[in-house]
C-alpha cells in the first residue's frame, strides 16, 4: 500500500449554493502549511474513519491555488457517507486529506477551449476559470467557452462569478442550458452536448477541430459529449480531457 502524507484541513467558511438540492460551497484552510500548490482542476482525497475502516472519497478543488486555502463544491448524496459527513461539518471542525491528485488539468499550450460541466462538475471548472483569468498571459486571449447544464435555475452554481468574468473578458463566453426549464426561462434549453455542437458549428469550418474540451460531471453526460465530439465532429480522443464523478 502506498503511504500518503495526510494533511488536516479546517472548515473556515460555508454557504449554500442551493438549499433545495443541498449543494454547498466550502472553504478550508490547511493546518501547518503556508501554501497549497496544485494545478487548477485537480482533486484531493478526503479520508475519515467509519466502523473501524478508513473511507476515502475524491473531491475536485473548486478554486485556483491561493495561500493555504482551497474551496470545495459539495452535493449531499442521499444515503451517502462522505457527502453527508462534509455537508454536516461545522465551521472550525477538521477533516484529513491527501493530494493533490489527478490529470484533469489545462493543456499547455492552451488552445481555444470548451469547458463543459453539469451539477457539481462545475467545481474544477471554477478552478480553471479563476486561474486563467487571474493573468492575461494565462488565457492569452484564447476563446474560452463555458457550457453549464443542470435541470433547474436554482442549481446554477457560481452564476454571479461567471457573469462577472464574462463581463470583464470578451473572450470568455458563459452559456447555461436547462434540461427542465420552467416556462419563463429565457435562456437555452436541452443538454450540454447540443449547445457544444452549436458553438463549434458556429466557427469557420477550418476552426472546428483546433480546440480542446474539458468535461466534468456524471458519466452519462461525459459519454454522450465525447461520442458527439468524436463521431459527429471528427475530434480526436486526445482533444477531450474529462473527469468522471461516478
Ligand atoms: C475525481 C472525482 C472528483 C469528485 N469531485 C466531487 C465534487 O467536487 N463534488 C461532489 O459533490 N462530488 C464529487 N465527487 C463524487 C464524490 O467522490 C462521492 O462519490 C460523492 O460525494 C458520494 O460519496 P458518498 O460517500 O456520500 O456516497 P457513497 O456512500 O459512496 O454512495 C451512496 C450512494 O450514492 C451513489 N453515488 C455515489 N456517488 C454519487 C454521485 N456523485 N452522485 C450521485 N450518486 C452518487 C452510489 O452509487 C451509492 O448508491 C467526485 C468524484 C471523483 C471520482
Amino acid at each position: 500500500m502506498i503511504e500518503r502524507t495526510l494533511h488536516t484541513a479546517r472548515l473556515v467558511q460555508q454557504e449554500w449554493l442551493s438549499q433545495s438540492s443541498e449543494t454547498k460551497h466550502l472553504v478550508f484552510a490547511i493546518e501547518d502549511m503556508e501554501r497549497f500548490d496544485f494545478a487548477a482542476g485537480q482533486f484531493i482525497s478526503l479520508v475519515a474513519p467509519r466502523d473501524g475502516k478508513t473511507i476515502t472519497r475524491a473531491y475536485s478543488l473548486a478554486s485556483a491555488p491561493r495561500n493555504n486555502e482551497f474551496d470545495l463544491c459539495l452535493n449531499r448524496v442521499e444515503e451517502g457517507f462522505f457527502s453527508n459527513f462534509l455537508c454536516d461539518m461545522k465551521e472550525g471542525e477538521t477533516v484529513k486529506f491527501h493530494g493533490p491528485h489527478g490529470t484533469f488539468v489545462l493543456r499547455n499550450p492552451l488552445r481555444d477551449s470548451i469547458l463543459i460541466a453539469t451539477g457539481t462538475g462545475i467545481a474544477p471548472i471554477r478552478g480553471f476559470v479563476q486561474w486563467l483569468f487571474a493573468d492575461d498571459s494565462r488565457h492569452q486571449g484564447r476563446q474560452i467557452h463555458l457550457v453549464y447544464g443542470t435541470r433547474y435555475p436554482v442549481d446554477i452554481y457560481y452564476k454571479d462569478y461567471f457573469d462577472l468574468v464574462a463581463h470583464d473578458f470578451p473572450n470568455f463566453h458563459y452559456l447555461i442550458t436547462l434540461s427542465r426549464a420552467p416556462d419563463d426561462w429565457k435562456g437555452e434549453r436541452g443538454y450540454v452536448q447540443d449547445q457544444v455542437r452549436k458553438i463549434i458549428m458556429a466557427r469557420p469550418e477550418s476552426e472546428r477541430t483546433n480546440m480542446d474540451a474539458y468535461v466534468c460531471g456524471l458519466n452519462d453526460m461525459i459519454s454522450a459529449t465525447r461520442k458527439m465530439l468524436k463521431e459527429e465532429l471528427g475530434w480526436e480522443r486526445k482533444q477531450i480531457v474529462y473527469e468522471r464523478y461516478d
